[in-house]
């Protein structure tokens, strides 16, 4: 395979001969040739690009596809004819007289009406043989040299076109920006004519360029050397090219395939001026773009088309080089990302996450804020519920205080009625004593006796006292086991002297063993008492034997049954849940309060109150009262 290009080379002047007669006579004849396309025969609107090099050439696709794409869109009619006049393979005198015969006898029936010449060398050999050619078809000149045209001129003004314009400086000014340690440039040419016409303008460039780099021209050698040498590059040195077509040893290439090779060896990264370089491993490069170059010739034969005078066109300012950077190539050479400028269209860059899912994560970020915007709004939610909850929770306990002091208020006068007992009690033994002590009758066993009733009476009544005043305290709520046994002992003994006014009786039936449960005992012991004196309060017109009341506890399922029943006239049934809410009353000096709070008292122990009619007569309210968690029924012998 490799000595393929040696044994072309050998053969190219006699190849080229018989390749081009044998062409003349088979395609002469013919009118279809590769390349033509259209209708334009009908239209007369015929455009003929006669490019440089081979046909394969990127930089001729390229340009290629530029004008047929966009010829198509201004003159869908127009034909358009290719020729790849594969300079510098075939060179020659012999060569180039063949080859304009052949395009004369080709075209004879169907002349361009216009023709674009790509690259130096189609310029060159079309200026040199136009007259025999196409004399009348105006010229539009593109990828040919600023000094060719220069040399050329003046042109006839029918041939228009702009230079082309390597940006060697752009290039390597962009090379040293991004490897800042490197202060050498290595320039490699090859030795075609073409090569060579590179290389002029480079050396040309590069002396303009003053101190800011040593060059060192790699010009014409063979791919061996070049490759040698660059092999030997260290980070020190950059590397521009803009590939070659022929080495010393005559070996031919197209660009891309020489630098594909150079830049696999290269011990420093590679630069280069064209577009269509990238990929073949070069790390960017101020370049010129053949495709928006055939774009713009076929803008201007288009023009000519529809009748305009070729010297009236005005090419378009062509858009200068576009700094381009090959991503893996930058990775590969560490080109630091902030020395990559803003204007540099960067190739093959994978996009960043962010990049690539913006949308999506665009949408994850909402979703995202919107559920902690939500979550933020829960939580001071649930802040602001803890705080109502515990001013709630105050409330409560100023109305449960309040509630037992308008209770206290209404035992005061049976309460004092209780005390003065004692007192009065006490009251009699100490006169009776002070007579027996005046008369001088008294035993010490008497006295003693009377000292110890003294006492008795002294502690009923501090007894009532401190009962009251544990029921007005105006303590916070506990939450410590108590006997629900105990609880309503004490609520009897405070209930006592009511009861004895009311001329009722108040039957309290504790459990047989302490059932213990956790809250607050003197707060049970309120609605204990509220619910005795709403039961007095139901048989108070009733005659006395149907005053009782009776209070039982008891184990139940799950907790402590606590039962106070009665023998009124019960709760009609359609009020039994009603009787509960706040300010229902059926008492004329009623407020209708107390079941409201004693049912808010038993749901704060996690309870539950309700009320039912009895069997035969009256109502039984009944509080539930979970056991503590943790202790079981079994525990409990239920
Ligand atoms: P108040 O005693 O101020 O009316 P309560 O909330 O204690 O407020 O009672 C509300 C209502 O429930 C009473 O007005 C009465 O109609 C009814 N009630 C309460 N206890 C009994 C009972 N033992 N028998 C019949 N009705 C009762």
């Amino acid at each position: 395979m490799t000595l393929l290009p040696y044994i072309v080379n050998d053969l190219r002047v006699p190849l080229a001969r018989l390749l081009a007669g044998a062409l003349v006579v088979a395609l002469a004849s013919s009118a279809c040739a590769a390349g033509e396309q259209g209708a334009g025969g009908a239209s007369g609107k015929h455009l003929l690009v006669l490019f440089s090099n081979n046909r394969l050439l990127p930089a001729n696709v390229e340009a290629d596809r530029g004008i047929r794409s966009k010829l198509q869109g201004l003159q869908p009619d127009a034909e358009i004819s290719a020729e790849f006049l594969d300079y510098p393979r075939f060179t020659g005198e012999d060569y180039i007289r063949t080859l304009s015969a052949y395009l004369r006898e080709k075209y004879r029936e169907r002349p361009p009406q216009v023709v674009v010449v790509a690259g130096q060398d189609a310029f060159a050999f079309l200026m040199d043989n136009r007259r025999h050619l196409f004399p009348a078809a105006p010229v539009v000149h593109i990828a040919a040299s600023a000094a060719q045209i220069e040399a050329a001129a003046p042109l006839p003004a029918d041939v228009v076109g702009e230079p082309l314009n390597i940006d060697f400086r752009g290039t390597v000014e962009l090379a040293l920006r991004h490897h800042a340690q490197a202060r050498h440039v290595v320039v490699v040419t090859g030795a075609s004519a073409f090569d060579r016409a590179y290389e002029a303008q480079f050396r040309r460039d590069a002396a303009r360029m003053g101190e800011r780099a040593s060059f060192e021209f790699l010009a014409g050698l063979s791919t061996q050397d070049v490759l040698a040498r660059l092999a030997a590059l260290d980070r020190g040195s950059v590397v521009f090219t803009p590939g070659f077509f022929q080495d010393r040893e005559g070996r031919s290439y197209f660009p891309r395939e020489a630098v594909s090779i150079m830049t696999k060896a290269s011990g420093a990264p590679v630069y280069g001026p064209f577009e269509t370089l990238i990929g073949a491993g070069v790390v960017g490069g101020s370049m010129v773009n053949f495709f928006d170059m055939g774009q713009e010739a076929a803008e201007a034969a288009s023009a000519i088309m529809v009748g305009a005078e070729p010297a009236s066109l005005t090419p378009p300012p062509r858009a200068p080089a576009q700094a381009q950077l090959d991503w893996r190539e930058a990775r590969r050479w560490q080109v630091p990302p902030h020395l990559v400028s803003r204007d540099t269209l960067v190739r093959f860059k994978e996009p960043t996450f962010w990049e690539a899912h913006r949308r999506e994560a665009l949408a994850a970020t909402g979703v995202f804020a919107l559920q902690a915007l939500l979550i933020s709004g829960l939580l001071v939610e649930r802040q602001r519920r803890r705080r109502t909850e515990i001013a709630l929770k105050n409330n409560l306990f100023q109305l449960a205080h309040a509630s037992r002091r308008a209770i206290a208020g209404e035992l005061t006068g049976s309460i004092a009625h209780e005390i003065n007992q004692p007192l009065g009690a006490i009251l009699s033994n100490a006169v009776a004593a002070d007579l027996m002590l005046e008369s001088g009758s008294c035993t010490r066993e008497e006295l003693r006796e009377i000292l110890q009733d003294i006492r008795r009476d002294n502690m009923r009544a501090s007894e009532v006292i401190r009962r009251l005043r544990a029921l007005l305290q105006n303590k916070e709520l506990e939450h410590a086991p108590f006997d629900v046994n105990e609880a309503i002992s004490d609520a009897a003994h405070v209930l006592r002297a009511e009861v004895q006014r009311r001329q009722a009786q108040l039957v309290v039936l504790p459990a047989p063993a302490p059932l213990v449960v956790a809250g607050d005992h003197i707060q049970i012991q309120q609605v204990v008492i509220n619910l005795v004196l709403n039961a007095m309060d139901a048989t108070a017109t009733l005659p006395p034997e149907r005053r009782a009341v009776v209070v039982q506890a008891a184990s139940v399922q799950g907790g402590v049954d606590v039962s106070v029943a009665d023998r009124g006239a019960g709760v009609p049934p359609a009020k039994l849940e009603q009787i509960f809410d706040s300010f229902f009353t059926t008492k004329s000096a009623g407020i209708g309060l107390g079941l409201s709070i004693a049912r808010t008292l038993v749901e704060s122990h996690h309870g539950r109150i309700w009320v039912e009619n009895g069997p035969q007569e009256g109502a039984i309210f009944h509080v539930f009262l979970p056991w503590p968690a943790g202790a079981g029924d079994s525990a409990r012998g239920t």
